[in-house]
Parts: C-alpha cells; sequence; structure tokens
C-alpha cells in the first residue's frame, strides 16, 4: 500500500462537476495508483456554516457517498468514514488548539476570503457582517489539521487556495512534536498536493494544437523535429520559470516561423490573416507562457462567468444531472463578447465555453480552438457540442449512482465499515498523543476494569 492520503467534503448538498474537475477524478486516479486513501465527510465542519440546517444533514452525508461510489471510488480501497463519529478527532482538536494562536487564524487568507464570501463578519469588533463569526468557523482550521494528523496521512491533494491550511497545520504539528514528542514524530507533517488536474494540456500543446491544420496527422514532437531545430524538452523549456527572456525570445521566434511554414505547406480555410502569422502565433505563446504561470489547475470556473459554481449563482450542474439540466447551464455560456458573427475570428482564452472544452473536450479542443481563432464554429454550436461532451462524462457516472440508490443498505454499511477502520487509526494515533502529553494517568487495563 502506498503514502497516506486524506481528503474530504463538507456534506452541504450533491456534487457537482467542480468536485468532479478539482478532485473526485484526481482520487480515483490515487486510488488506481495503490495510495492509501481516506476520505473524510467533514459533517461537524459543515455545521459550523450550517448549524441551523442539522436535519439536511444526514441526507447529505448519503448524497456525497453516492457521488464517490458513482464516479468510482472502491470501499474496499479507500477508507470512506464520518468525521463526527470518529470522537478522537474532536479531542485532538481540542489538544491541538492550545498550540494555535487566534491572531493566526485572523490572518489566515483563505478563512478571510471563505468569510467574506459567505458574508461572516470576520472581526471582533466593528461592523456586522449578514452571519456572526462563530468560535467554529474561526477554529476549523483547527480541526481540518487534526483531521488530516489522526490519520497520520503524509499527502493531502488540495487547490491552491486551501495551500494555507495545510502550512498551518505543519506549523502546529512541528510545535506539538517539538514540545510533546521528545525527539520523535509524533504527529506526521502532510504535504501538501498542489492542483492535481489530469490530462490537463501544456501551453505548448495548446497553442500547436490552435495552429496545427486539424486535418494534418502530424504529433508536436513531430512538428518541432520537421519544421524547428527545438527538442520536445527545449521547447516546454520556453514556458517555465527559469527560461531567460531572451531565451525566450529565441525561441518563440522559431516556434512562430515554424508553424508559419507549416500552415505555407498546408493551406487551410482560415481567416488568419498571413502576413501577420509569425507575430500572431508569437503574441500567443507569449500570453500562454502568462496563463500558465497563474496556475488554474484543478479549479472549474463558473461557465456564466463566476469564479465558482454556486447553486445561488443558479450555475451548478450536479453529477446526478441529466442532459436538459447539463444543456440548462451550458446554454448560458459566457462567450467571447466581441464576436457579433459565427464568422468573426475568436478569443477563445477569454471564453469561458473554451474554458470547459479544454478541460471536458480534450480531444476536440484543439479543433475548437482552430475554428475559433479562424472563425469557422458559431457559439451556440460550440456550446452544444460541449453539453453532449459533458453529458457523455456523466452518464456512466449517473448510471452508477442509479444502481448504489436502490442499495441504499449497502451505502450504509460502507459508512459504518469505513468509520470503524478509520477509527481504529484514530484511537491508536490518540493513544500514541495521550501519552506524549502525559495525560495518560492510569493503565488502559486497570480503567477498563473500573
Ligand atoms: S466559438 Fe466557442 S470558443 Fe469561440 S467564442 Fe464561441 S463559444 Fe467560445
Amino acid at each position: 500500500m502506498g503514502e497516506r492520503v486524506l481528503t474530504g467534503d463538507r456534506p452541504t448538498g450533491k456534487l457537482h462537476l467542480g468536485h468532479y474537475v478539482g478532485s473526485l477524478r484526481n482520487r480515483v486516479r490515487l486510488q488506481e495508483e495503490g495510495y492509501d486513501c481516506y476520505i473524510l465527510i467533514a459533517d461537524v465542519q459543515a455545521l459550523t456554516t450550517h448549524w441551523d440546517r442539522q436535519e439536511e444533514l444526514s441526507r447529505h452525508v448519503r448524497e456525497v457517498t453516492l457521488d464517490y461510489l458513482a464516479v468510482g471510488i472502491d470501499p474496499e480501497r479507500t477508507t470512506i468514514c464520518i468525521q463526527s463519529m470518529i470522537p478522537e478527532i474532536h479531542e485532538l482538536t481540542m489538544y491541538l488548539s492550545m498550540l494555535a494562536s487566534v491572531h493566526q487564524l485572523f490572518h489566515n487568507p483563505t478563512l478571510k476570503s471563505e468569510a467574506q464570501q459567505l458574508g461572516i463578519n470576520f472581526a471582533l469588533e466593528g461592523k456586522k457582517g449578514r452571519l456572526e463569526l462563530n468560535y467554529g468557523f474561526l477554529g476549523y482550521p483547527v480541526s481540518q489539521a487534526a483531521d488530516i494528523t489522526i490519520f497520520k496521512a503524509k499527502l493531502v491533494p488540495v487547490g491552491r487556495d486551501q495551500v494555507p491550511h495545510i502550512e498551518f497545520c505543519r506549523k502546529l504539528v512541528r510545535k506539538f512534536n517539538r514540545l510533546y514528542g521528545g525527539g520523535e514524530e509524533i504527529l506526521i507533517e502532510p504535504i501538501a498536493m498542489v492542483g492535481g488536474a489530469e490530462g490537463e494540456p501544456s501551453p505548448l500543446e495548446r497553442w500547436y494544437w490552435s495552429y496545427r491544420p486539424p486535418s494534418l496527422d502530424l504529433s508536436l514532437e513531430g512538428f518541432l523535429a520537421r519544421y524547428t531545430d527545438l527538442s520536445l524538452a527545449e521547447a516546454a523549456g520556453l514556458f517555465s520559470d527559469e527560461a531567460s527572456p531572451a531565451d525566450s525570445e529565441a525561441g518563440f521566434e522559431k516556434l512562430a516561423q515554424g508553424v508559419a511554414k507549416l500552415l505555407a505547406e498546408h493551406p487551410t480555410e482560415s481567416n488568419l490573416p498571413a502576413e501577420s502569422l509569425v507575430q500572431w502565433a508569437k503574441d500567443e505563446l507569449i500570453r500562454l507562457r502568462e496563463i500558465g504561470a497563474q496556475d488554474t489547475k484543478g479549479v472549474l470556473k463558473g461557465i456564466t462567468g463566476d469564479e465558482k459554481m454556486s447553486k445561488s449563482l443558479g450555475n451548478v450542474i450536479n453529477l446526478a444531472d441529466d442532459y436538459d439540466e447539463i444543456w440548462a447551464v451550458i446554454r448560458q455560456g459566457v462567450t467571447d463578447p466581441g464576436r457579433i458573427h459565427p464568422t468573426d475570428p475568436g478569443r477563445p482564452d477569454v471564453c469561458r465555453v473554451y474554458a470547459w472544452h479544454q478541460v471536458f473536450n480534450p480531444e476536440g479542443e484543439p479543433t475548437v480552438r482552430h475554428q475559433c481563432v479562424h472563425g469557422l464554429r458559431g457559439c451556440v454550436a460550440c456550446k452544444k457540442e460541449l453539453a453532449a461532451r459533458v453529458d457523455e462524462i456523466l452518464a456512466p457516472i449517473r448510471e452508477r449512482r442509479h444502481q448504489w440508490e436502490k442499495r441504499m443498505d449497502e451505502v450504509d454499511e460502507i459508512l459504518i465499515e469505513g468509520t470503524r477502520r478509520a477509527r481504529q487509526v484514530a484511537k491508536q494515533t490518540i493513544s500514541e498523543v495521550r501519552e506524549a502529553m502525559k495525560i495518560n494517568y492510569f493503565s488502559p487495563a486497570r480503567v477498563a476494569a473500573d
């Protein structure tokens, strides 16, 4: 069994495409690669913002479990467990909270921005927000640190916005081990696995695919060998932070000249002006390098132009949705506002529909890009193609979910068994923690006898 990995979700409803792209498909990959995966359903954490919706929790716990099983999480290989049923987590949260300063929590950028999005007044004084800051919300990074360390998880896949929480957890662990460990590593410092989106084309691939005539069966390596004197590693290196501006400039010139030669040999139906093609291709390379530097991996922005998917924004596609529900959201997709007619050359990189093609339609994306840039496709057809592709991806997930819905007793068994397994690990950790903290006053046998 590989390294232990911890992931989890707050059960606040069905999981959606954003969860799928941001974490679920990566969890399945980790499971397939043999990691020792734990998924924690963080129902107590859900209460930090949904404390008055406790009646929904039970349903939501089962909804997310159905979504896990539907995407391919195998309960034999991945331990799915419920946070509130593992009291050792709450005990460890309390111990760790002694080591966490309120100042640190108030300066946690992720907590601050989440509070802002939720309308929570993230201050002890001053004007009131829509919701008052509660102790549980302020302290949830401590509870998250306990979630991770109780299972001795080494790896935690997270989006970039969650990295401050992992850093905070690492600081707590270091402090704990220094204070109580006596040179031993009682708790394990976790490592954040940032991003994790698979199959995403590199900026170089994206650039090449958008210029290559779709009918031409020539790989990127083939193009580099035939039309430039750059190796794949050299060309990819032009996008790295370490490439000097002069090297990038010279390399981009070679790539742009190469693609101009390629297109001259294979004249295609195109609205791109031939005389400015080299400059155009170079500008595109520079812009893609900038986009690459922003590291948007693992984040699916709302197709309606919003930063996130959210029920209140009406832009959510749940994993359980059918084609009509998918289309109802995708048809509202934001496109290039500068485009009036389907024959106008478009700018895919300002189009959210295109961003989704990159994620859900990687094989078709080069054609989408090429046709958009060259004014060869309309936006409605483009959205329809995307909706069909998303539906194709969700169809087997929907079907598996449907099958599991008929076996809810088994779903409950999976949760009970997973939690039981997880609790064994948690009990062992908490016993080591108590021993290190010297709060194990009596032998377990004696306490049991009493
Ligand atoms: S054709 Fe497609 S990629 Fe281009 S602007 Fe329209 S929706 Fe976006």
